[in-house]
This record gives structure tokens, C-alpha cells and sequence, in this order.
């Protein structure tokens, strides 16, 4: 059977443009939809503006070391408006060049919402449209629990457009969101207090990476507050919120900022007319080359809950297209070794096993850490301290992860993911010369076992 399109990608985000652009690139008749924005999360109201936004609020740790070499300012004054306007002019200006890749390379390009009407079938703006294969890259949504009171909360896709800074802010949530929105929004100026519901925030992280940073947030004043959580949030007369928590305590503020984890996309899009099918939890089911249990329906990115970053959906979307249209060049997806950042203040940057998932998987480890002043910070007062730890199997040499709270970690880390990918050895990494001075040296210069 004759269709219209070899392939038929829903959601033009990370994921779904990759997939398009390489399957036309093979030569695959290929169209993609998208109901919102060329780009999608990470471009719009992701990675991208989030990582600008971090700029902005690292500039007050630039003004407040100026001092300590040499320079006078005058006193400085930060305005909301102008951040937000450069960064909406910055974000038009790459969903200008998504457009342009995907034309470029031949995608036809279809405005709308896209609905799956049958197995091979989609519907946009009314027109339908056959396919071979259907690639679903619908991306995720912010998760908000359903207490009294939840409209009156913002998560990070209203943040992105807030009209001025909030004089408070209560972030909800202790993972990459609220941790990175949390050092926006206080470094930006704003009393910032974080609640998490459990003891520590950042679930899943290496133990020294979630205690240093703990200490480093409190010593600038963020106010963190764990064991939280909210019960319900009121208007109050004069346009203030009041959080309950269920623990009794009340909290005001002007803003209630969610960042409590993200479901998949599935809204209206026609599941129901296929046999996609959705795993425990709720994302699609799919298995190791992103075939969903409906033969010609796949699905990649956040939509399938594995890795929920950008560079997870930009692989997988280059899997899916040489699966279908190389498959001489396919290669599946290493998991493994995935190296990922943390934009808080400090940042975090790690790859590899924590030192818990160490020992959990039997491994006899040593652990290599290491706690010093930046050297940037020697002619200021700031008492802030860098952490670098290497978990290291003591039975075979392997560096089993890298972690790292201090400035430019997400720099750093890239380069040591290669080193763990290529199966590096702690000997390997001794016998490496360092770069000086630098922070990232420290990494090979880790000579006594800390444990
Ligand atoms: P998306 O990029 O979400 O794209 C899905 C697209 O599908 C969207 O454009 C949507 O409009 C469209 N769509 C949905 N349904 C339909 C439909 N029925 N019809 C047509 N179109 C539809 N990752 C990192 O690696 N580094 C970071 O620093 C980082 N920061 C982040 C910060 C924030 C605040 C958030 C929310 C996420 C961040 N992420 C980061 C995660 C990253 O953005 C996602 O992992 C990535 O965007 C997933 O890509 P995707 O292709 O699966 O989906
Ligand atoms: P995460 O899953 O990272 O964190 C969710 C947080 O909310 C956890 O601390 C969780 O607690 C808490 N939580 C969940 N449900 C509730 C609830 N009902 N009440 C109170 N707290 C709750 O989600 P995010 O929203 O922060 O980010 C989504 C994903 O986007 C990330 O996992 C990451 O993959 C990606 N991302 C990547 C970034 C980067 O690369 N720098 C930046 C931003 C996002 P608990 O741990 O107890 O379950």
C-alpha cells in the first residue's frame, strides 16, 4: 500500500526533529506536527532558557567577587523585563533555525495538533494523513499534586513568562527543577525558601554530592526546608499566597513555584485507536529499538520515561531513524555512563555510579574525594567550597563515577564521561597530567583513599 509519508513524527521537540531531519536525510518521505512550539521543551521552556536564566542570577556571584579584585561598582540593579525580553528574542531566533533545519532537509513541516486516528493513520487540523510508521515524541508536562489551591501555583512553564520577579518564592520539589529554579530565583534576589518532602533533596545523586550541596545552598541563604510539604494554598485579601503545610505551619508568599516531576504527553492522541500500550506507571511502553506494542507506532524521549534529557531523545531519535532507514549504521542507545549536570549554585556535574549504587551492585569500592576553595575565591571572602569525588572498584581499577559540585561542573564532567565510556582505569586517570591551574585537575591529582 501506497502512503503519504514513509514516516509520521508527532512533536517537533528534541527528539521528534532529530528523528524527522535524519530519516529525510536518508531519503524517507517524512512529516512532523507540532501543536505548540518548533524546539519543543528544552528549546522553549527547558534547557535552554532555563540555562539563560541561570546566567543571569550567576552574574550576582561575579559582582559580589569584583571587590576582592580590585574593582569598584556602582550599585547594581537587576531588571526581570530585560531578561525575559532577551530571552524570548533568543528562543524565536533558534525556533526560526528549527524551522529551517526541518525545511531544509526536506520534512514537510504540519502546524497543529496531531491525533492518531489509526494505526497508520494521523489527523492534523482536520486533514488526515497515512503513514508506514508513526514516531511519537510528545515530550512530557509538569505534574502538579492535586491539592486545594494548585491553580494558584506556577511551574516552570509560567516561570519562563512571569511579568516581574516575586518578591518570595516557595519552590516546591527536590529534583533538577526545583534545585535549579531555587538558585534562579534567589540569586536573581528574590527570598527563596525550597520545601521537600523527604529528608534531602535530590533523590538518586551521590550522598557527598547531596550533603556538600546541601551545606553550599545554606550558606548562601537559601532557605531549605525538608520533611515539607504543602497541604493547600489560599489568596490572601492582599494578593499574597498562604501555604499550609501539612505539618501546620503556614508560609507566605507571592509565589508557589511546582516542580514536582513531569507525565508523559498522551493528551488526545488517539492511543485508543491503536495498540500502543502504556507501562505501569503511565509512560508508552516500548521496547529496546522504541517499537511500542502497536507494530508501526514508535516512541521516543520523554514520552517513554527512560532518561527524561535532551541529548537521551536526540540519540534515541537518531536510533529510530537509522533502525528504519540505515539499519547498516544502526547502533542502540548506551544508557550507560550518561554524564548530566545540575544547573544549581553551585552546579552539580556527574556520570557513572554513585557510591551507593556501587556497593548496591557489589562492587568493592574506594572512594577518592575531595573538598577545596576555588582559587578563584581566595582573593574574596567567599567561604564557598568545591567538591570532587571518584568512586573507584578497588578489584579492578575502573572508575566507576566522577562527581562534582563547583563552578563549571557541567564543563568538566563532559570530558570524564568519555573517560568512563572508555572504560578508565583510577590508574589511567593518575598517570594523566593535569591542566594548571585549573579546578578540573583535581580530578587527576586524587592520590590518597579517602574510604
Ligand atoms: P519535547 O522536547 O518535550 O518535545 C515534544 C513536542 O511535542 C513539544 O514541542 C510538544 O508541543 C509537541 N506535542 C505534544 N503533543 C503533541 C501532539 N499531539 N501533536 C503535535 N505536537 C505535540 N534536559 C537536559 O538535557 N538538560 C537540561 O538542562 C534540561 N533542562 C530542563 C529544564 C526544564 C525546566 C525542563 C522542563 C526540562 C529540562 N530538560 C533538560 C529536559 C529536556 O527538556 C527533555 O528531556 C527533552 O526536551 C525531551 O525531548 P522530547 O523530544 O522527548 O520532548
Ligand atoms: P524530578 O523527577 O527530577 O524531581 C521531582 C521532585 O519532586 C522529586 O524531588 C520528588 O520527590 C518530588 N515530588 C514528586 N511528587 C511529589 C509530590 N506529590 N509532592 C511533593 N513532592 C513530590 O522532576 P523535575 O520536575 O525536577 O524534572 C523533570 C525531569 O526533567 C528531570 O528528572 C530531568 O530528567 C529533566 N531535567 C533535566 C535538567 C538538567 O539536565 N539539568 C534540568 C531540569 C529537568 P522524591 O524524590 O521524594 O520522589
Amino acid at each position: 500500500m501506497a502512503y503519504d509519508f514513509d514516516l509520521f513524527v508527532i512533536g517537533a521537540g528534541s527528539g521528534g526533529v532529530r528523528a524527522a531531519r535524519f530519516a529525510a536525510g536518508f531519503g524517507a518521505k517524512v512529516a512532523v506536527a507540532e501543536s505548540r512550539y518548533l524546539g519543543g521543551t528544552c528549546v522553549n521552556v527547558g534547557c535552554v532558557p532555563k540555562k539563560l536564566l541561570v546566567y543571569g542570577a550567576h552574574v550576582a556571584d561575579e559582582l559580589e567577587q569584583a571587590a576582592g579584585f580590585g574593582w569598584t561598582l556602582e550599585e547594581g540593579h537587576f531588571d526581570w523585563g530585560t531578561l525575559i525580553a532577551n530571552k524570548n528574542r533568543e528562543i524565536e531566533r533558534l525556533n526560526g533555525i528549527y524551522r529551517n533545519l526541518l525545511v531544509n532537509s526536506g520534512v514537510n513541516l504540519l502546524q497543529g495538533h496531531a491525533r492518531m486516528t489509526g494505526t497508520h493513520e494521523v489527523e492534523v487540523e482536520g486533514q488526515r494523513y497515512s503513514a508506514e510508521h508513526i514516531l511519537i515524541a510528545t515530550g512530557g508536562w509538569p505534574q502538579v499534586p492535586d491539592i486545594p489551591g494548585k491553580e494558584l501555583a506556577i511551574t516552570s512553564n509560567e516561570a519562563f513568562y512571569l511579568k516581574d520577579l516575586p518578591r518570595r518564592v516557595l519552590v516546591v520539589g527536590g529534583g533538577y527543577i526545583a534545585v535549579e529554579f531555587a538558585g534562579i530565583f534567589q540569586g536573581l534576589g528574590a527570598d527563596t525558601t525550597l520545601l521537600y518532602r523527604g529528608d534531602l533533596f535530590l533523590r538518586g545523586f551521590d550522598g557527598s554530592v547531596r550533603t556538600h550541596l546541601k551545606e553550599e545552598l545554606e550558606k548562601r541563604g537559601l532557605n531549605l526546608q525538608f520533611n515539607a510539604d504543602i497541604q493547600r494554598i489560599d489568596k490572601l485579601e492582599d494578593g499574597s499566597l498562604k501555604a499550609t503545610l501539612k505539618d501546620g505551619r503556614e508560609l507566605l508568599t507571592d509565589c508557589v513555584f511546582y516542580a514536582t516531576g513531569r507525565r508523559p504527553m498522551l493528551d488526545n492522541l488517539g492511543l485508543e485507536n491503536t495498540g500502543v500500550e502504556l507501562d505501569p506507571r503511565g509512560y508508552i511502553r516500548v521496547d529496546e529499538q522504541y517499537q511500542t506494542t502497536e507494530p508501526s507506532v514508535l516512541a521516543i524521549g520523554d514520552v517513554i520515561g527512560r532518561v527524561q534529557l535532551t541529548p537521551v531523545a536526540l540519540a534515541e531519535g537518531m536510533a529510530v531513524a537509522r533502525r528504519l532507514f540505515k539499519p547498516e549504521q544502526y547502533r542502540p542507545v548506551d544508557y550507560q555512563n550518561i554524564p548530566t549536570a545540575v544547573f544549581s549554585q553551585p552546579p552539580i556535574g556527574t556520570v557513572g555510579l554513585t557510591e551507593e549504587q556501587a556497593l548496591a551492585a557489589g562492587h568493592k569500592v574506594q572512594i577518592f574525594e575531595s573538598r577545596f576553595r576555588a582559587m578563584k575565591l581566595t582573593l574574596t571572602d567567599i567561604q564557598e567550597k568545591t567538591l570532587m569525588k571518584l568512586v573507584v572498584d578497588a578489584e579492578t581499577d575502573k572508575v566507576l563515577g566522577c562527581h562534582m559540585v563547583g563552578p563549571d561542573a557541567g564543563e568538566i564532567i563532559q570530558g570524564l564521561g568519555i573517560a568512563l565510556k572508555a572504560g578508565a582505569t583510577k590508574q589511567q586517570f593518575d598517570e594523566t597530567i593535569g591542566v594548571h591551574p585549573t579546578a578540573a585537575e583535581e580530578f587527576v591529582t586524587l592520590r590518597t583513599a579517602t574510604r
